[in-house]
């Protein structure tokens, strides 16, 4: 196990790529010597992926990070915080602590169609994120645009997490539960086709599960090009684009978003690190639960006030939390808005 690592020309690549400041260098340079690669930084790693993707020995680190976790989970040495996440996920089937019942409040009011009780097209997971309250207000909108569209979808009465985080965490055995229990329940209402709003069920359904699986962007740019979406407002804004990791770096999912972006002809600005080199909002591998002391969706504002933006647009709900908490935090005049938000307003103007 992990003799990739002995191909490292510690080069430190990987270092300079790291947004949560790893001296990964330094753990592979230990692990040569001593054969134990792991210290508890580790857990800080946010699974971003852009190590992995620029180290020139092709090492593949942010598997074997998420490998050494797994080793360390099974001998039941798990950090106080992520064992809660785990706990709250077998408990009530999402990381955030949150009854089912709160879970659900998001439907209330809307004319959904349940999979449970009807035929359908696409069912619509919505994701665990939408027991936060801002969250909420982007899966809203994102009805109404899958309505306008014209989409036939169904949703689920009762979700549970996809796993994603649960994967990156090194929780194996709950992992394969989560897999085989939605697998259940996506064969027992027939779901061929996913939409997802989250990049981290996008991840784990298209590339762990096998499913057809799209992220909302991609459903909704569809829409827009075939005319069944128009629009009724201008945004004159600009606009920077924030490419989640999961989407980005993991499904090479860059362009859908920024065309819908373009398409509502906000003034759409590049920051320096875009594409496969953005940087990551922190909240990936379980850290979306985590109070740690490097946020590098500090930095990613300065970024985005750099480019003299009005607005970073997201397509993740864990980089939107993120974002917003740093541009409070900074208190800096910037706006954090999801594409769907974006869209719907061009759509249908303000809703607040
Ligand atoms: S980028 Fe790859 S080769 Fe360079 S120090 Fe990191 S692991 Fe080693
Ligand atoms: S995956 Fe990202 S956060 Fe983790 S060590 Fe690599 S660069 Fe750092």
């Amino acid at each position: 196990m992990f003799s990739e690592l002995f191909t490292c020309i510690q080069c430190g690549t990987c270092v300079a790529s790291c947004c949560v400041r790893l001296n990964i260098r330094r753990s592979i340079a230990k692990f040569v010597s001593s054969g134990i690669f792991w210290d508890e930084n580790l857990w800080n790693c946010t699974t971003c992926h852009l190590c992995q993707d620029r180290c020139p020995r092709g090492i593949p680190i942010t598997d074997l990070i998420v490998q050494a976790r797994s080793k360390v989970v099974e001998n039941g040495r798990v950090p106080r915080d992520i064992r809660a996440m785990l706990e709250s996920i077998q408990k009530y089937g999402n990381p955030f602590n949150v009854s089912r019942a709160k879970r659900r409040e998001w439907m209330n009011g809307l004319k959904l169609k349940f999979a449970e009780e009807s035929d359908f097209e696409y069912l619509w997971f919505v994701g665990c994120s939408v027991v936060d309250d801002r969250i909420k207000s982007v899966v809203r909108k994102t009805y109404e645009l899958l309505k306008i569209a014209g989409i036939d979808f169904a949703v689920l009465k009762d979700e549970n997490c996809c796993g994603c985080d649960v994967k990156a965490v090194g929780e194996e055995g709950l992992f394969e539960y989560l897999m085989e229990k939605n697998m259940e329940v996506f064969g027992s209402v027939k779901a061929d086709k996913i939409i997802v709003n989250s990049p981290h069920c996008y991840h784990v359904f298209k590339n762990y599960y096998g499913l057809e699986v799209y992220h909302v962007t991609q459903i909704l740019l569809e829409a827009i090009e075939n005319e069944r979406i128009r629009f009724k407002n201008l945004i004159e804004k600009t606009v920077t684009y924030h490419d989640p990791c999961y989407l980005g770096r993991y499904n090479k999912i860059y362009e859908e978003p920024r065309k819908i972006l373009e398409a509502i002809q906000v003034n759409l600005v590049e920051m320096q690190r875009n594409r496969e080199r953005s940087l990551c909002c922190g909240a990936g591998g379980g850290n979306i639960v985590r109070d740690v002391e490097f946020r590098p969706a500090l930095r990613r504002i300065d970024e985005a006030k750099s480019v003299n933006a009005d607005v970073i647009a997201v397509a993740c709900p864990y980089c939107l939390r993120m974002l917003e908490d740093s541009a409070k935090i900074k208190n800096v005049e910037i706006e954090v808005l999801d594409v769907v938000e974006l869209l719907y307003e061009a759509v249908f103007g303000h809703s607040d």
